[in-house]
């Protein structure tokens, strides 16, 4: 049935507190997750508040129409993607709702993401412990929907083991509160007999399973975590149907004593694991443990996956908090990438385990990784390395993520997939189901790495095929119908910790028998018996053949219509590039990162990196219309997200270039539509640097009028609200002299670009003395802008011509064997990268190849000619002073505390963070790296007035982050990142070269 999207979307939107967004593109951003399913919903909803949440079931319900819940769609299998209403809680319903007072337990909403949580709960000194390695870019409600779980479940379980209640939405659109019940109390026969669906389908429900423990026991996997079918073992506690053979080991710690309670129904469970087919949580109380006071961790080598096996069961008496297993494959491909892992490991090594332990001290941690040392002395292990630094600790946990990471950059069409991703046996069984894998990968020719939770029994693997082809689509069903078989034939599941979602789903009936899976139909029923939450999932056809390939975003199928790029990409380039993309979600992390900015201060969906390739996707493939579609609001909401900080490109495991695939979007939007006046104004940022420096006293005194600015804020889109740079009388380029550099010292062309030329010749000549001052001779090429505004308006033509220039201005110096230095990060960033975009030039490469940052420039200088190096005295000057701290004079506190901001296009560039080693070697300066995100200024962004506000929350964390330290001074390469630092602090915030050009006298 064809359903008209309209009249639904009115509706709710008068009935709807929070955003209702059925447009084409919006559909488009939530038609996958991190797997390899596609189905277009009917829209999305992102509710405020779980009255919002009922009201919009409750309409569904009427209709027919369904509902799926979302969290940040990391999910693996499809279990959030479906055609019915998105309903994205991550927008508004994140919050962090009460704390106990003793930190025990915490309550939440759903839309909160794990890292976040996590971070909540530190002041507190405590964890929600199930630790997914998506733990930055998933949310609670996701965990709750799939129970997830991690590498420390060995310790501390899975989610279903930590939450205490929850409030659900239920089919019909009422509201109930899951939670412990006593199971032959008053208040259940009240419940069972009342007229609520909750009550009835609780009453059909527990007595069946009280009544079929035994047969139901009989037929669960027998492995130590299941996210397969419902999690029926779960209500009634360990005592009265235990997790199927459990291992002995499994006595989990923090734990919270109510979730196996004997005499308990424990309802909330029934939820955990169920993937929102049975109700939608809009609250969830969750147990807390304390934080442990240490943790340690060592890596074990051992000739092969055998010997493994036999050393785990001495391992897990120990106690473990992780013990994580990489085999041979594994090792292989990280090795061809790490020198430093190559050299690690010691001969004849097939497979490595990495044990984890916590601990009260750190004496507890060495007498227990002693106990560990004389355990493997026994067994046939090769060696035991324990990590002894921070550092060393980092590295080994990066070994264990590195390889799918290293595996997800391999160029070429055949890409890991996740679709065997989650295959649990019993532990004992891991090594031999380790070598069947291997031998099966060996015999069909597929390369695959495995790594895993082997405490858990747990492997993650995932083949390197390619979805579109024909062939390797057949060989995903062979190995998927050959692995399966072999799963449950040891009694394991295919999805210990992911959920079924479409993936899985028609297997269910497979692995737990018919019996069972009636069961699993009957509890769905009386929960929801029309099927309006989240359709297809743990209940569907149990048609077993060929059902991988239903509703795929990628399938043999699979076809583009032909683009023709206005950048330069490679032959097929902007397709794959595109396609690189599978949708992790990694890009949309509330921590860690310093990408996405934007979609941090906004939390949609569409802001995200992931967000620019979903849609460009959908245009390749002719989902969008490409000509109805560049100019479009809706698409440019995607696209005008992008400011081009770079970071994403940096950050993302697949690299996927998101922002040069937005200024391809951007160019083609400007090549059919005009621009603006804002977009006229701030992209011939040359012809108004020209016009104002020709009328400086009379447009600096006007520029900043308030009365001026509010009446032509609405012609020119400039927010009023924004300073501007007064414009320098005199520029640079005619205040530039002989520096008086020794004639043959080395060259370098120095690129100043406009703020320096037109606004602030100071900077560019303390540049040129810096530079001077460190044994070079400086040649000033003639220049241009360095095109960004050009590129980011779309002037793809415009900033092309702009890059040739300035290309063919330093070629000749390059040639000669200088160096290009720009000390605006913009500008080195446009000649190392972006004119790469524009110009396929060899000339071009060598330009990239030989420009560099000042203070990279710097402190390679140092390193390699320390004998040419300025010393560094205190800053004496009255800028200095101005700013010091009150400190006495023989105080030995720093007497200036100088924050530095790193801008996103220095941290795009990969040099580490030349300004900190530079300024640090200044006597009585204290150097903190502020290191809090982007500022949001984004070159023009933060100007106009329709994205000013936008750009001030994406600075948030930064200006929040100085209010905590306080420093006397800012200090940042980028201009615009100065401007919107002055502003949002009130603080002075000066290139670090003035403060050199201060500390060396010059
Ligand atoms: C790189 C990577 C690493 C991963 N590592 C792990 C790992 O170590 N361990 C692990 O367990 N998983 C892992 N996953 C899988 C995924 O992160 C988890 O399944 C996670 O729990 C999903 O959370 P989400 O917020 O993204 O939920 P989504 O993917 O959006 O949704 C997951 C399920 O929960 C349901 N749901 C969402 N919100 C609600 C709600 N409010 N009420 C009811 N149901 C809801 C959805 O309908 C869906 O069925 C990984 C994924 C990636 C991409
Ligand atoms: S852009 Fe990168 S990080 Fe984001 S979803 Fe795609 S692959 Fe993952
Ligand atoms: S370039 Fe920056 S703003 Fe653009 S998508 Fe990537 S991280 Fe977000």
């Amino acid at each position: 049935m064809t359903v008209s999207a309209d009249p639904i979307a009115r509706d709710l939107r008068s009935l709807i507190r929070g955003d209702v967004e059925f447009d084409p593109v919006s559909r488009r951003l939530y038609a996958t997750d991190a797997g390899l399913s596609q189905i277009e919903p009917l829209g999305v909803v992102s509710p405020r508040d779980a009255e919002d949440v009922a009201r919009l079931v409750a309409y569904c319900a009427e209709r027919g129409l369904s509902v799926v819940p979302r969290g940040m769609g990391s999910g693996l299998n499809g279990a959030a993607v479906g055609a019915g209403i998105q309903v994205d809680f991550t927008r508004y319903m994140d919050s962090v709702l009460e704390v106990a007072p003793d930190a025990s337990w915490v309550r939440v909403q759903p839309g909160l993401v794990l890292a976040s949580l996590n971070r909540h709960m530190r002041r507190h000194g405590a964890f929600f412990a199930p630790d997914p390695s998506s733990e930055n870019h998933c949310s609670l409600g996701g965990m709750i929907g799939t129970n997830a779980s991690g590498a420390r479940t060995v310790a501390y379980g899975a989610t279903k083991d930590h939450v205490l209640a929850l409030d659900v939405v239920l089919a019909d659109g009422s509201l109930f509160r899951a939670q412990p019940m006593k199971l032959d109390g008053d208040e259940m026969s009240t419940f069972f007999t009342g007229p609520t669906l909750a009550g009835n389908a609780f009453g059909a429900v527990l007595p069946e399973l009280r009544a079929n423990k035994a047969a139901i026991h009989a037929r669960m996997p027998r492995v130590v975590k299941n996210s397969c079918g419902y999690r029926v073992e779960a209500i009634l506690g360990d005592s009265d149907i235990s997790g199927a053979a459990a291992p002995s080991h499994t006595a989990l710690r923090g734990t919270a004593q109510g979730s196996v309670e004997p005499g308990l129904a424990h309802l909330q469970k029934l939820f955990v694991g169920a993937e929102g087919t049975l109700g939608i949580v809009t609250e969830a109380t969750l147990n807390l443990v304390p934080l442990p006071a240490t943790r340690g961790i060592a890596m074990a080598y051992f000739p092969s996956v055998f010997a493994v096996g036999e050393a785990v069961p001495g391992i897990l008496a120990l106690l473990p908090t992780a013990v994580e297993i990489m085999d041979s494959r594994f090792l292989a491909v990280v090795r061809a990438n790490d020198s430093r892992v190559d050299a690690m490991l010691p001969e004849h090594t097939d497979t490595a385990i990495l044990v984890e332990f916590e601990g009260r001290d750190g004496a507890e941690l060495d007498e227990k990784f002693a106990v560990l040392g004389r355990h493997l002395e026994g067994t046939a292990a090769l060696k035991l390395v324990r990590a002894t630094t921070a550092a060393e600790t980092e590295h080994l946990w990066k070994v264990r993520k590195s390889a799918v990471a290293l595996m997800q950059r391999m160029p070429g069409p055949r890409q890991p997939l996740p679709f065997i991703e989650d295959i649990t046996v019993h532990p004992t069984e891991l090594p031999a189901c380790v070598d069947f894998l291997q031998k099966l990968f060996d015999h069909e020719g597929v390369s695959a790495v495995m790594v895993g939770h082997v405490g858990d029994g747990n492997l993650h693997t995932r083949p390197v095929l390619d979805p579109k082809d024909p062939a390797d689509c057949r060989m995903m069903q062979l190995l998927y119908d050959e692995i399966s078989a072999y799963v449950l034939g040891v009694r394991g599941t295919m999805s210990g910790e992911h959920g079924d979602g479409l993936v899985h789903t028609s297997r269910i009936q497979e692995m737990y028998g018919e019996e069972i899976y009636a069961f699993f139909k009957r509890i769905k029923k009386a929960f929801d018996p029309h099927d309006v939450l989240n359709p297809g999932k743990k209940i569907g056809p149990q048609d077993t053949a060929g059902s991988l390939f239903d509703n795929v975003r990628y399938g043999p199928e699979y076809g583009t219509v032909p683009q023709k790029p206005l950048l330069h990409f490679a032959t097929r380039g902007y397709e794959s590039e595109i396609e690189r993309c599978h949708g992790c979600a990694v890009c949309k992390s509330a921590v860690v990162t310093t990408m996405c900015p934007v979609y941090k201060a906004t939390r949609r969906e569409h802001a995200s990196p992931r967000a620019k390739a979903n849609l460009l996707r959908s245009i390749i493939t002719g989902a969008l219309d490409p000509e109805a579609t560049y100019g479009t609001a809706a698409v440019r909401t995607v696209t005008d997200y992008c400011i081009e900080c770079g970071m994403c490109a940096v950050e993302c495991p697949s690299q996927v270039n998101i922002p040069k695939l937005m200024l391809e979007a951007k160019s083609k939007h400007r090549a059919t539509h005009r621009a603006g006046p804002v977009e006229i104004l701030l992209a011939n940022a040359e012809a108004v640097s020209r016009a104002g420096r020709l009328a400086a006293p009379l447009a600096n005194r006007l520029v900043n009028q308030p009365l001026l600015r509010r009446l032509v804020e609405p012609i020119v889109g400039i927010d009023r609200r924004r300073s501007m740079a007064p414009f320098a009388r005199k520029t640079f380029s005619r205040r530039a002299g002989d520096a008086g550099a020794d004639p043959v010292a080395p060259l370098v062309a120095y690129f100043h670009d406009l703020f320096a030329e037109y606004n602030d010749p100071d900077l560019a000549l303390a540049v040129q003395r810096v530079l001077t001052a460190h044994g070079l001779r400086v040649v000033i090429p003639p220049q241009r802008s360095s095109g960004i505004p050009e590129m980011l308006y779309g002037h793809a033509d415009k900033a092309r011509q702009i890059a040739q220039v300035n290309i063919a201005a330093v070629l000749p110096h390059v040639k000669e064997g200088a160096l290009v230095v720009s000390a605006e990060p913009t500008a080195s960033f446009a000649f190392k990268v972006h004119y790469a975009d524009y110009v396929n030039s060899a000339d071009c490469s060598l330009v990239a190849n030989a420009t560099r940052d000042l203070g990279e420039l710097l402190v390679r200088r140092r390193l390699d000619h320390p004998e040419t190096a300025p010393v560094a005295g205190s800053l004496r000057t009255p800028r200095a002073t101005a700013h010091a701290s009150d400190a006495a004079p023989d105080d030995a506190r720093p007497r200036v505390r100088i924050g530095y901001h790193q801008p996103c296009h220095l941290k795009a560039q990969q040099i580490g963070n030349p300004a900190v080693e530079l300024l640090g070697e200044i006597p009585g300066v204290e150097v903190i790296d502020l290191a809090a995100g982007c500022c949001g200024m984004a070159g023009t962004f933060g100007m106009k007035a329709g994205t000013y506000d936008l750009s001030m929350k994406v600075g948030q964390p930064l200006f929040e982050r100085v209010a905590e330290i306080a420093p006397d001074l800012l200090a940042s390469e980028c201009s615009t990142c100065r401007m919107q630092l002055a502003h949002a602090t009130g603080l002075e915030a000066v290139h670090p070269v003035l403060l050199l050009a201060e500390a060396y006298g010059v």
